[in-house]
């Protein structure tokens, strides 16, 4: 009988186990690193597939750079040693020319590649007829048509199996993250690729190892497909990247720690209660927005004012004081201060636009 549905290969379905963990150095240093960090990693038991980076897009010259292609037969000879599946980072045509020449497993495009058109075309047509799954990291700035053009790219070379993976984003002033992992962008990625996995990898996100428990339990409650999460044999000799590594033995600690969660469940009970707290929140959500339509409704009638009057749209003075009751009032009613100042810039904007259509009208 004629067989419709193409079977999956290998590690096409080792990609779909869930949750999927991904795990190895940053950098691949030498052979024994690699083959005693991959040993390690296998005997946990909780990993699927190991990384290692063979060449290092450095922000500054100097620093080491990556192995380069020798430490490809080293990955190489760690699959053969653990049976997991091995991924490298590939940034120029070259670079994935030598990586399908050895037969990596899995290839990922780097944050700092997704950032340049150029250079992810340069990698898409490299790709071109090769059969391998392909991981594309978020860009460094928080841009997701740099990332959605990078899927495109790599897609329209005929790569059928590609995957995500949020690192989070480069941001300007200090948090307490390497890069700040702007949840919301990656969600929204999830929304508009909704069948495509995708990956967390709290190692960049944290760039140290307290927060990297943290970020991993965050990205599953997320419901992400896994993680990509680095570990190395005594971290703090890793050649690159040691403040956020771990050894393989902690890394199944944090593995273990981890809650995890599905998506759905079948029991009924669970699922009523959900259905009726999510009305509530859609009626709150309604509510929600009658009231801020009247509040803009306000902002109009205090624009007509304004104008009659001539006086300036926006009064510093007057901004102050709402943001500071809303920032009080909001804090006793659990809301983080982050959140009312992002909330009232929000509602302020709407409202300055409104009073400006009234002015200038
Ligand atoms: C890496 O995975 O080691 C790496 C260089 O990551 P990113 O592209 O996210 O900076
Ligand atoms: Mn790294």
């Amino acid at each position: 009988m004629e067989q419709t549905l193409q079977a999956l290969s290998k590690i096409d379905e080792v990609l779909t186990k869930r949750p999927l963990i991904i795990s190895g150095p940053c950098s691949a240093e030498t052979e024994e690193q690699v083959i005693e960090t991959a040993t390690r990693l296998q005997k946990t038991g909780k990993v699927d597939a190991l990384r290692a980076g063979i060449w290092k897009p450095r922000t500054r010259p100097g620093s080491f750079e990556g192995v380069g292609t020798k430490g490809l037969s080293w990955v190489t000879q760690a699959r053969k040693i653990t049976g997991l599946p091995v991924a490298v980072e590939v940034a120029t045509a070259k670079q994935v020319e030598d990586a399908l020449h050895f037969d990596i497993d899995i290839l990922w495009i780097g944050a700092r590649t997704t950032v340049n058109p150029f250079s992810v075309q340069d990698v898409a047509d490299a790709l071109r007829g090769a059969n391998v799954p392909v991981l594309i990291k978020n860009p460094i700035n928080p841009d997701l048509e740099l990332w959605i053009g990078a899927v495109e790219r790599v897609a329209k070379a005929g790569i059928k199996n590609i995957g995500l993976i949020h690192r989070g984003f480069s941001s300007y002033g200090n948090t307490e993250y390497r890069n700040a992992p702007m949840w919301h962008l990656a969600i929204e990625m999830k929304r508009r690729y909704p069948d495509t996995m995708i990956l967390n990898d709290p190692s960049h996100i944290s760039g140290n190892r307290i927060l990297l428990q943290s970020v991993a339990q965050k990205a599953i409650d997320l419901d992400f497909d896994g993680i990509m999460i680095e570990s190395h044999i005594d971290p703090d000799k890793a050649w690159s990247d040691a403040k956020q590594q771990v050894t393989p033995e902690r890394l199944a600690e944090i593995l273990d720690g981890i809650k995890w969660r599905s998506e759905t469940t079948d029991q009924k009970e669970f699922v009523v209660a959900l259905e009726k707290l999510r009305e509530q929140i859609n009626h709150v959500d309604d509510e929600l927005m009658q009231l801020l339509g009247q509040r803009m409704k306000i902002a109009e009638k205090i624009g007509e004012y304004k104008k009659n009057n001539n006086i300036t749209i926006l009064q510093t003075n007057r901004w102050n004081e709402i943001l500071e009751r809303a920032a009080k009032k909001g804090e006793a009613l659990g809301l983080t201060r982050e959140f009312i100042t992002k909330y009232y810039d929000a509602v302020h904007m709407e409202s300055i636009n409104h009073q400006n259509n009234i002015m200038n009208s």
